[in-house]
């Protein structure tokens, strides 16, 4: 099946009671049994729900994927990813990663006497002197946020295989429709289902996918025992959004070259961060393992102040001031104080993620409208 015919139809089985083409919103925490233990499959919302299981048949298609968990936030997934771990086990995870990520290994999974080694991940034999018989998993994300550097999928798979390591990947940025980490190898996707997924900044969402049985098995008792689970709203919301991820990614990456293209001309600007443009250094590999290239890109002032970069954050008309990325809507982010505050200053600038770093997140609005109010605010 082409992906437009899957974004529609995965998941999507009229309702048997009523024909309703939408799956509905079960709306119920649990389910009417006829004898103890005589059920159809639903106990407890937190085991299962409807929405969430037609949600999740879809998650698995579009990642060409045989199972997907729904959790309820893009963290709670990556939380139970490092439950499968135990004290001792040791993680080798990107250097240049979201945020967010960081502070859940740094902060909640160290205490616990889990080790992290964070690696450059643009060449994967960084990895290797790392590897040791603790390690576990590796953790990647590619194209990274906000620097959009570019990690090989299928080299860090490889060197993972043969000791018997795990490999998730942090796929929010591309999303299925741009990159497929099971096809290339990967043992385990993760998506923040908040941003190319849902696609209009309306529902904060986290999901896993794997082809491994035992893998699911594992990651849905961890589900299970945890609780971390998405609202039947937020689901039906999601599996809404997914059916046209095709044609939001397709507008996404157009806009997302005609900005980028426009900021790298523009006098004022500085260097643009966007894994299309020939000369980046993750070229080769993104054009192999990607689709396209999407409509993240991150770009600095020739004038490396703060007060310039906050003067163009706070001048944009159409480029709204806020954190996240995917949706619909244009946005501009400022990495330093907002998505990327939970990481150290010195481990940002070590990383190359200086305070006068602007993210954008390309809408899908008129390219045009969109370079105008860029060219306006950089004045
Ligand atoms: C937003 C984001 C997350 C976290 O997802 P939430 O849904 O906010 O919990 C993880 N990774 C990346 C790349 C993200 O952009």
């Amino acid at each position: 099946m082409k992906l437009a015919t899957k974004y529609i139809h995965a998941g999507a089985h009229p309702d048997p009671s009523t024909g309703a083409i939408m799956t509905p919103i079960y709306q119920t925490s649990t389910y009417a049994q006829e004898a103890p233990g005589k059920h159809k499959g639903y106990e407890y919302a937190r085991s299962q729900n409807p929405t969430r299981a037609a949600l999740e048949e879809a998650l698995a298609a579009i990642e060409n994927g045989k199972h997907a968990l729904s959790f309820s936030s893009g963290v709670a997934a990556t939380d139970a990813v490092i439950k499968l771990l135990e004290p001792g086990d040791e993680v080798i995870a990107a250097s240049d990663m979201y945020g967010g990520t960081y502070r859940l290994f740094t902060k909640v999974f160290e205490k616990f006497g889990i080790k992290f080694h964070y690696v450059n991940m643009q060449d994967a034999n960084n990895i290797k002197p790392f590897i040791n018989d603790k390690t576990k998993l590796i953790w990647t994300e590619t194209p990274t946020n906000p620097l959009m550097n570019i990690s090989d999928i299928a080299a860090i798979a490889a060197i993972a295989k043969p000791n018997k390591i795990l490999v998730c990947v942090d796929n929010t940025f591309a999303s299925p429709y741009l990159q497929n980490p099971l096809d290339l190898g990967a043992d385990i996707v993760m998506h923040s289902g908040t941003k190319y997924l849902g696609g209009h900044s309306d529902v904060i969402h986290g999901c896993l996918m794997m082809n491994d049985d035992s893998l699911r098995e594992k990651l849905y008792f961890i589900q299970k025992s945890c609780g971390a689970v998405p609202g039947p709203q937020d689901c039906f919301l999601v599996l809404r959004g997914i059916k046209t991820l095709h044609l939001r990614m397709q507008r996404h990456c157009e806009n997302g070259a005609k900005v980028a293209h426009f900021l790298r001309n523009h006098p004022k600007v500085g260097k643009v961060y966007w894994c299309g443009f020939e000369d980046h250094p993750g070229y080769a590999v993104a054009k192999k393992q990607m689709r396209d290239f999407g409509g993240m890109l991150s770009f600095t002032l020739k004038d490396e102040s703060t007060e310039s970069a906050f003067k163009v954050l706070s001048s944009t008309k159409i480029f709204s001031l806020a954190e996240s990325l995917g949706g619909v809507e244009s946005l501009i982010n400022h990495p330093a104080t907002m998505t990327h505050a939970s990481i150290p200053r010195e481990d940002r600038l070590k990383n190359g993620l200086s305070d006068s770093l602007i993210r954008l997140s390309v809408g899908v609005e008129d390219a045009d409208d969109l370079i105008e109010d860029l060219n306006q605010a950089i004045g």
